[in-house]
């Protein structure tokens, strides 16, 4: 009876949201991403085919004292670390994105609340591939752009998923946290003193190198420069819902809804 409710309450909801399209656009358009992020067979043998790589490459990274996902580093003698990006690379926060496009909301609209729920869910295959990490005495390290005010509850989220979580020294670094700022390259330096980094995952071209590109072509370009690394030390996780290479469409400009549907048609390529 209250599941025909919701039913009832979500259809109606759908219905208006289809009817107001000066507002939709955004959420209308993030529909198809999220739906694939969360109900695709395809999406989760990708992040599974992710973890799995990693997995079966653990032996050889070890072994190779000159393996290094931190491009001209020399770390030979200091022990194993991997480094993992956190949203959409080891916690699925698509359930947010569902919110926002049946309560008509947008980033950062209630993103605090959902963080403060600590109950993102696993990526999956990450749990399983960071345990057996764990289990050859590699170090752990997440970096992530949540603001420094969330690491409390994102600790307890990963901890209460039992993610891998090593208390000796700080392995969650936060976006604000000791002047650190968006580009995550300060935080993988200072990791790189002390370890020998051997694989980073992430679901965003920051996550591995710092890119002054703007558009959405030059970061595209750029990804060849980094051929060696792919599949191998650096491991991307596919996010279609958000994300630089979005916020690249408009070149990183603040531009109206209006603007930002017309800037995404014109992007399209058709030959
Ligand atoms: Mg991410």
């Amino acid at each position: 009876m209250i599941r025909n409710k919701f039913l009832f309450i979500y259809i109606i909801s759908f219905t208006f949201l289809l009817s107001n399209t000066a507002f939709a656009d955004k959420n209308l358009e993030s529909l198809l991403a999220v739906l694939f992020t969360q109900t695709s067979a395809e999406m989760k043998a990708t992040q599974l085919q992710t973890f799995q790589t990693a997995t079966n490459l653990l032996d050889d990274a070890l072994k190779d004292s000159s393996w290094t996902a931190i491009p001209n580093s020399f770390p030979k003698d200091k022990p194993p670390a991997i480094i993992l990006d956190v949203d959409e690379t080891v916690l699925d926060n698509s359930f947010y994105n569902a919110r926002n496009i049946i309560d008509e909301t947008n980033y950062p609209e209630n993103w605090s609340d959902w963080v403060f729920e600590e109950n993102a869910k696993k990526i999956p295959g990450s749990l399983e591939f960071l345990k057996i990490a764990q289990s050859y005495g590699i170090k752990i390290f997440y970096v992530t752009n949540r603001a420094a005010e969330y690491e409390t509850a994102t600790r307890n989220n990963l901890k209460k998923l039992n993610y891998p979580f090593d208390d000796d020294e700080d392995v969650l670094l936060m976006k604000g946290e000791k002047g650190w700022e968006s580009s995550k390259e300060s935080r993988r330096n200072l990791i790189a003193r002390n370890y020998r980094v051997l694989m980073i995952f992430g679901d965003n071209f920051i996550d591995f190198v710092e890119v002054s590109a703007t558009s959405a072509k030059q970061r595209k370009n750029r990804v060849e420069e980094y051929s060696d690394y792919w599949g191998e030390k650096w491991f991307m996780l596919p996010n279609p819902v958000y994300g630089y290479w979005e916020r690249s469409l408009y070149e990183f400009q603040n531009i109206s809804e209006e603007q930002r549907t017309k800037k995404r048609l014109e992007l399209l390529e058709i030959n």
